[in-house]
């Protein structure tokens, strides 16, 4: 009888070695797959984490642009604002707080309008162009031609609107733009209109409320850099005030700032024309 020898066998051992190292390399591989799935999970979890603060910076974002967070943020700047009006225009306040906000919305959708259309303000759409002399004088006598129709109608004896909040706001407007945003950089607040174009087209507040702020900022503007301009426009004002008692001197301012806006009419008037010009001139030779 043939006794069953093991060790003859060939296959046995064989089989028994293949089934080892395939149990082994299964173990590698899956040594090798918890690395990679741990990283996987590691990502996974990064992923979560940034969308969750991304989600939490846009509620933050949301809940800080409200009009009521802005009056809150900048009462101490509203309220100079307020008093200078009031000192101003006593005893016809209520008047002057009207026209102080009228001028605010006209400043706000005269800027957004200018951007809808290059050709409705040439020189606005210049003035984002260039950084030149001429692009902030003409620009800035575009602000300073805000005056000029409550100017000629209070001359004809219309006075639809407080002639001294007129000549305050004006300048308020043109200086914070050109002094505290152009030359003085208070904040990113215009430099960023200068890059988006739709967004802070000012003042703050009218972007908060019309949903004009850009994406990049997490809060309203912090609008007390305006304090010093108000300040200094409330002194420069009770003094003409002051001076135009005097009927020769009040004569005199008159006519000075009717020659002046008669020279920024023309000199806008040329400027849009020869830069319209210039546009369509260069649009039709490309
Ligand atoms: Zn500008
Ligand atoms: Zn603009």
């Amino acid at each position: 009888m043939h006794q069953p020898n093991f060790t003859e066998n060939p296959d046995i051992p064989e089989l028994s070695i293949k089934t080892h190292e395939n149990t082994s390399s299964e173990k590698t591989q899956q040594q090798q797959l918890k690395p990679q799935e741990k990283k996987r999970k590691r990502e996974k979890k990064k992923r979560e984490k940034k969308r969750e603060k991304k989600r939490e910076k846009k509620t933050n974002r949301e809940n800080n642009m409200t009009v009521l967070r802005s009056i809150q943020t900048n009462y101490l700047s509203w309220i100079f604002l307020a008093v200078s009006i009031y000192i101003l225009s006593y005893p016809n306040v209520l008047f002057a707080y009207v026209t102080f906000f009228i001028l605010m919305f006209c400043a706000y959708f005269w800027h957004a309008m200018s951007h809808m259309n290059k050709y409705l303000s040439i020189i606005h759409y210049y003035h984002h162009e260039h950084n030149n002399f001429f692009s902030h004088f003409s620009q800035m006598l575009i602000e300073l031609s805000l005056g000029a129709i409550p100017f000629f109608s209070y001359q004809a004896g219309y006075t639809f609107l407080d002639p001294w909040v007129v000549i305050f706001f004006t300048l308020f407007y043109t200086t914070i733009h050109n002094v505290n945003y152009g030359t003085l950089r208070v904040n990113n607040v215009h430099k960023e209109h200068h890059e988006e174009l739709f967004c802070n087209l000012g003042p703050d507040i009218c972007d908060v409320a019309f949903g004009t702020k850009s994406d990049r900022d997490m809060d309203v503007e912090n609008t007390n850099h305006y304090i010093p301009n108000i300040l200094a426009l409330t002194i420069l004002i009770l003094f003409l005030q002051y001076i135009c008692k005097n009927a020769f001197i009040y004569k005199m301012i008159v006519q000075k700032t009717t020659h002046f806006y008669i020279f920024v009419g023309l000199f806008l008037g040329i400027s849009t024309i020869y830069l319209t010009l210039e546009s369509i001139y260069t649009t039709s030779s490309i």
